[in-house]
């Protein structure tokens, strides 16, 4: 087994989720051939308390739990080599706690992220995260979607999963990442297969015609209008850079 390319580490109360399913498919195959790595890191490990508790009311009230500052505080330092927030070393690389607070993951930062060295992601479980802790050790924020999940492991499953596909040699065909969806802004175009006929519904001739050129502005038209219906928000960044 070669050493790993791009390293992973995730803190989680919940270590036994990853690699999840991670471990299968394109992920699990690159994971095995040693394109990338992965450790999981218990957080509870790093509290001090005879209970063990990484949680504690929240200041204000309130229903829910927070996570405790000096346990993330003790994780992070142990993770990063460091004594504290104040010792991190630049070349860490990004350190990322998924919140719904964060900023939205796009297809850009996943490039960047994927081209980094390492990357270390907190999962956050209760109501979150103590807010003191995220602004010492200078955490991005970062979200999957506008709707709250129980816990940040599915989170990082999902941007682990959208990094390790784009690490050289781990999808065969440099072409299929070039034309998905968000490359060039658009939404990709839609896909057919055999039969060419099924339930009465015929494949688009032109898909068929083996013109190439009409069969790329096709595509492109199709990418376009989806966009524009599905997607105003991508449609008006793509106006905007045209301008
Ligand atoms: N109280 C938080 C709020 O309203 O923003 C939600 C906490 S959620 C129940 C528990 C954890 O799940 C969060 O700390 C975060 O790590 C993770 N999480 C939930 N939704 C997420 C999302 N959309 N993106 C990234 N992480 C998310």
């Amino acid at each position: 087994m070669s050493r790993a390319g791009w390293t992973v580490r995730v803190l989680t109360l919940f270590p036994e989720m990853f690699p999840g399913p991670l471990g299968h498919s394109l992920a699990g195959k690159a994971l095995e051939a040693g394109l990338w790595s992965l450790e999981a890191v218990d957080i509870r490990y790093f509290a001090s308390d005879k209970h063990r508790s990484v949680d504690d009311a929240a200041f204000g009230g309130g229903p829910g739990l927070v996570m405790r500052p000096d346990v993330i505080d003790a994780a992070l330092a142990a993770v990063m080599g460091v004594a504290g927030p104040e010792r991190a070393h630049p070349d860490a690389g990004p350190l990322i706690y998924l919140t719904p607070r964060g900023r939205p993951l796009t297809q850009d930062r996943v490039r960047e992220l994927a081209a980094e060295r390492q990357v270390t992601v907190l999962c956050g479980r209760y109501e979150g995260v103590d807010e003191r802790v995220l602004e010492a050790w200078k955490v991005e924020e970062i979200s999957v979607g506008d709707y709250v999940l129980s816990g940040g492991e599915p989170a990082a499953i999902v941007l682990i999963d959208a990094c390790v596909r784009l690490l050289p040699g781990v999808m065969g065909d440099a072409e299929t990442l070039a034309e998905e969806s968000f490359e060039g802004g658009l939404l990709e175009y839609p896909h057919y297969t055999r039969p060419q006929e099924w339930r009465g519904r015929k494949v688009p001739e032109v898909l068929a015609s083996g013109h190439h050129e009409n069969i790329r502005a096709w595509r492109r038209a199709q990418s376009e209008a989806t966009t524009r219906e599905r997607r105003p928000d991508l449609w008006a960044a793509i106006g905007r850079h045209r301008q």
